[in-house]
């Protein structure tokens, strides 16, 4: 099937064309149509599998042919972090250039009166988080009533940070007879209640995410003394052939800490949290992305679902605390053909976050870095790095302060059999990040530290079905 096929504009297929693609994905092929004709739509569906064009190339249609010079906005995308609305904007640039629409980016950490003036003189498509939303709306600045187009994207992730209940109230104020498009990666209960409430007759689409790229993904878990992280990650990313990785961590504190601890060693290090503000997280990535550093330490709110082509390396350093995130979290590596290794820390507290990692992966077991469950992990000398390691900075000194072989082999300690952890010793979430902090605490986070806090109880969360045969590396 060609983009011909699914029925899009001649502008539009100029434009896609120019992006060089070559075939709709899977959920485009499907998506598409459905849309153009006007359908409510479900798609279950990660990031990879090309759904942020499968809204946004048939928005761009029909928002071109009804186009009237309206100052309502005529559309609306709500995304769950700033960085996901800031892609969609840039997805909307690159596919809408032969159009001449125009679009509001509203989202926080930016300034609040430019975009009210864009609103002032009339735009198509909103691009907002829901917070940012909420806040123009409740000042007067917006009217949502000539919104006959809505998408909901990343609706689990909305749900783990506490937006349903503005999501809800943002559906109310659009027409009713509106179109509205829903995508999630997995459908927990609520998002299900939410999709019943507001979708009408929809059709529902779910694609794996290719399972050739989860096979690409190389998983692995390395045994260390939980005082020994930092060591053991740094070990790692010399020894590992490290072109360029995303180092994920379950909190903001630790992921400030660990990027001034690397940058000290003398690796080309950014960052990225929720507690950063907007342009700061965007040069981060714009580093990123320009290769003027190779190293990305990152909070899973900031990273979720962001477009970084090409990464060699996933690295935990904490075993994250939903399963679901693991899969997010690796995903950044393997993509488009490309292989990818995923490489978590483990330390005995984490044995039953592992067991759910490894359960919501169909029961395979994640092996040890070295091959087996027998082998020993690699311990290359730190002064050596392999070609091709993360490099340092250019200006970087050399690290000071290194440990003696024998204690670095240590940091990253022999695979064995988990320990069962002391509950008294189960990290407990951090507010997530990017709600605001006068709401209430989301369910997903309440269940999220029920997850942390009983051990014992069974992962009884939704298993995608992209989670195929691949898994496991
Ligand atoms: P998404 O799932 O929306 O995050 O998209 C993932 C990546 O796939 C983005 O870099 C898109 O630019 C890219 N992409 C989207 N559609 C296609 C396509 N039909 N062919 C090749 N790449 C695509």
């Amino acid at each position: 099937m060609t983009f011909a096929d699914v029925g899009l504009s001649d502008e539009l297929l100029r434009a896609v064309n120019e992006s060089g693609y070559n075939e709709p994905t899977p959920i485009q092929q499907q998506a598409i149509p459905s849309v153009l004709m006007g359908r409510d739509l479900i798609g279950i569906a990660q990031t990879g599998t090309g759904k942020t064009a499968a809204f946004v190339l048939p928005m761009i249609d029909i928002l071109g042919e009804g186009r009237s010079r309206a100052r309502m906005p005529r559309s609306l995308i709500l995304e769950p972090t700033r960085e996901l609305a800031a892609q969609v904007a840039e997805n909307f640039e690159k596919y809408g250039k032969y159009h001449k629409l125009n679009k509001a980016l509203l989202i926080g950490g930016t300034n609040m009166s430019d975009q009210i003036k864009k609103l002032e003189k009339g735009v198509d498509v909103l691009i907002a988080t829901p917070g940012r939303l909420m806040d123009l709306f409740g000042r007067g600045k917006i009217m949502l009533n000539g919104c006959n187009l809505l998408v909901i994207d990343e609706a689990d992730r909305m749900l783990d940070m506490g937006f349903i209940p503005d999501i809800e109230e943002i559906c109310t104020k659009l027409p009713a007879n509106r179109q509205t498009l829903l995508f999630s990666a997995t459908m927990p209960g609520p998002i299900k209640k939410l999709a019943d409430k507001f979708l009408s007759n929809p059709k529902t689409i779910e694609v794996s995410r290719p399972a050739s790229s989860n096979a690409l993904i190389d998983q692995r878990v390395v045994r260390v003394d939980a005082r020994k992280k930092k060591e053991a990650l740094t070990q790692l990313l010399r020894a590992e052939n490290v072109k360029n990785a995303i180092i994920f961590s379950n909190r903001k504190t630790t992921v400030r800490e660990l990027a001034t601890s690397l940058k000290r060693s003398g690796f080309a290090v950014g960052q990225i949290h929720g507690d950063m503000e907007q342009p700061e997280r965007i040069r981060e990535l714009e580093r990123f992305k320009a290769e003027e550093i190779n190293i990305l330490v990152a909070s899973d709110v900031a990273a979720r679902g962001l477009d970084i082509k090409g990464v060699s390396h996933v690295f935990n350093f904490d075993v994250p605390w939903q399963p679901d995130d693991y899969i997010h979290r690796i995903g950044r590596t393997g993509r488009a053909g490309a292989t990818g290794v995923a490489i978590t820390l483990v330390t005995s507290a984490d044995a039953d976050a592992i067991a759910a990692i490894e359960k919501l992966g169909g029961g395979v077991r994640i092996q040890a870095l070295g091959g087996t469950a027998e082998a020993a992990p690699r311990t290359e000398p730190a002064d050596e790095a392999p070609e091709g390691a993360a490099k340092p900075e250019k200006s970087a000194r050399k690290p000071r302060g290194r440990k003696p072989k024998a204690e670095k082999a240590e940091a990253v300690a022999q695979p064995e059999q988990f320990e069962r952890p002391e509950r008294s010793r189960k990290a407990r979430p951090e507010r997530t990040e990017d709600r605001p902090a006068d709401r209430k605490p989301a369910q997903a986070e309440t269940e999220e530290a029920a997850v942390a806090q009983d051990a014992d109880e069974e992962w009884n969360g939704p298993i995608p079905s992209f989670l195929g045969a691949g898994f496991g590396g």
